[in-house]
């Protein structure tokens, strides 16, 4: 039997888990997600994630998914089934499926044992003595008049305020802790408000609600939680998390861990941004192949393996910092590079007629569906008299550098022929509208016997063959690296991040790719199918171009 730990670490929280296995202070490892079901899950979620899911399951425990619902205004069922779905995609699975909502009654019985050991009093101030009464971060709070009623007459106030006596605001229960803490979120923090509010799982049975503050701990302890990992905005908030399990006849002792958030560049992460780019039609829903939302990933064809490397790659560590998005984009290439297949189409078509080609024949060529992977095999694609090339890749008078087709020079097309370009033809307005051109019957498959080497090997398309498809081409969202930065995000916002190419020919064997199915086109970039795909039109989006601008970086 092996002795060895059961994962190594690599980051501190991986350390810490070592640890505390090796010391036998837990035998099971147990973590949770705990997303607020008020939008969609971004990349940043993501990392969370990979974190939570991914060291309970090298240490071999479990992840439960918790949804924190203690806020009832802002819930959605479309949001937790996106939540499951985005989890579940990502590759992980929890073992148990909770909402703080399930321990409403515990935590609500654990608030009067509060009360009852002079931990917690009712407070009548209103919202704005409250913010008068907390002092700041250089002088002391002042204690609140109402903080030294009995516990019979605080007990009393807060069945009243859970019957529903009360309208919302009258009064709050508050931990009993010290007004003159240093840490601002010691000075007697609200545990519970009135709100007279429908709760999507509890319905009208509730008018009071916990803060996050005060359910989080308990709710990490019912679970048998060991590792509550959080972001670092919560480091401050880790004495609270402490007192609260210190006071609460809680089963088990869950202990808080913080780690720096995912930032990214060129993108906004908060929800209730990404709810404003969605709500206000700058984007076309939350999966828009232009959001950094998981759904939004999804659609425009990252792979979960991708996410999670680029989650791996990001790291776990104490420091803020800002991931630039080259990486994330790496990480997709890098993994379709080496999974996806490769076909051929051309986005802004021209003619080129084969003249030395016999009319109305055709034949069938092989050619690798993915050189990085010989198990990939081989597809065949038609070839014929009549072609069509990029535009880009003809230029009449071309320059110096460039070696693509030109009047009376050669070059090689992919898995097929050479040919050289012999005249070209206009339109009144002068336009090139179509190319004439002969090819080299010894050249098939794209190596001549003679050993001439084109400088430029270009894909195409048989015209007759190609299909149309709709093709989306996506650029950054946001035109600045900190979108977030100034006063309106929505100011930065790229015009040109959507480009649609209409009509694309693209090679037949890509007729009937299910959603979702990615491919490389050769010399383009990446694309998946789009579900807005019928039988009659494929519409692809394009996941990334071939540019790798981050390993050029490196
Ligand atoms: P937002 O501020 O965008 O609404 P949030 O932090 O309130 O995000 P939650 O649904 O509460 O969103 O987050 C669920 C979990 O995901 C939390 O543990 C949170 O710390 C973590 N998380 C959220 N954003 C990031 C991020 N950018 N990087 C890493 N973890 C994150
Ligand atoms: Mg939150």
């Amino acid at each position: 039997m092996s002795t060895e730990s059961p994962a190594k670490p690599r980051d501190f929280i991986r350390e810490i888990v070592d640890e505390d296995l090796r010391a036998g202070r837990y035998q099971t490892v147990i973590t949770r997600f705990p997303p607020e079901p008020n939008g969609y899950l971004h990349i940043g979620h993501a990392k969370s994630i990979c974190l939570n899911f991914g060291v309970a399951g090298e240490f071999g425990g479990w992840c439960n998914l918790r949804y924190d619902d203690t806020n009832p205004t802002k819930e959605d069922v479309e949001y937790v089934d996106a939540i499951e779905e985005d989890v579940r995609w990502l590759g992980f699975s929890w073992k148990e499926h909770r909402h703080a909502s399930d321990y409403f009654d515990q935590l609500y019985e654990w608030a009067e044992h509060l009360i009852t050991h002079g931990k917690a009093y009712v407070d009548s101030l209103s919202a704005e003595e409250m913010r008068e009464y907390r002092g700041t971060l250089t002088e002391p709070g002042k204690e609140s008049p109402y903080r030294n009623r009995s516990a019979e007459e605080n007990l009393d106030l807060f069945r009243r305020m859970k019957a529903g006596e009360f309208p919302d605001g009258a009064h709050v229960l508050r931990a009993k802790i010290d007004m003159a803490s240093p840490n601002i979120n010691m000075r007697d923090p609200v545990l519970y408000r009135i709100r007279h509010d429908h709760h999507h799982r509890t319905g009208d049975k509730w008018c009071i609600y916990p803060m996050y503050d005060y359910a989080h701990p308990p709710s990490d302890a019912i679970e048998h939680v060991t590792h509550s990992i959080c972001t670092l905005e919560y480091e401050d908030h880790r004495p609270l998390y402490d007192w609260v399990i210190e006071n609460l006849p809680v089963p088990s002792r869950p202990h808080q861990y913080e780690f720096a958030r995912l930032n990214l560049n060129y993108t906004v992460m908060s929800k209730r941004k990404l709810l404003r780019l969605v709500e206000e039609k700058h984007v076309n829903g939350w999966d828009d192949p232009r959001m950094p939302t998981i759904a939004g990933l999804r659609r425009r064809g990252y792979t979960p393996a991708s996410i999670r490397e680029f989650a791996e790659r990001v790291g776990v560590a104490k420091r803020e910092n800002i991931i630039d998005v080259a990486l994330l984009e790496y990480c997709v290439r890098d993994d379709l590079n080496r999974t996806a297949n490769r076909v051929m189409g051309v986005l802004d078509p021209l003619r080129v007629v084969i003249e030395n080609y016999p009319e109305g024949e055709s034949e069938e060529l092989s050619t690798p569906n993915n050189p990085e992977d010989e198990s990939a095999g081989v597809r065949s694609v038609p070839f014929s008299r009549v072609l069509y090339i990029e535009r880009e890749d003809f230029m009449e008078d071309p320059p110096k550098k460039f070696f693509r087709l030109a009047p009376g020079r050669e070059v090689r097309l992919r898995s097929a022929y050479f040919i050289t370009c012999t005249s070209v033809v206009k339109d009144e307005s002068g336009n090139v509208v179509e190319l004439r051109a002969t090819y080299d019957p010894a050249t098939r498959g794209g190596d001549s016997p003679d050993g001439r080497k084109p400088k430029a090997t270009l894909h195409w398309v048989s015209a007759a063959h190609a299909i149309d498809c709709e093709v989306r081409l996506y650029d950054r969202l946001f035109k600045v690296e900190a979108p977030d930065a100034g006063e309106d995000f929505l100011a930065h916002l790229n015009p040109d991040s959507l480009r649609v190419v209409p009509s694309a020919k693209l090679e037949p064997s890509v007729r009937g790719a299910h959603p979702q199915s990615r491919y490389q086109f050769e010399r383009l970039g990446y694309f998946c199918v789009d579900p807005d795909s019928t039988s009659e039109k494929l519409v692809f989006n394009r996941t990334a171009t071939l540019k790798d601008a981050w390993a050029k970086m490196k």
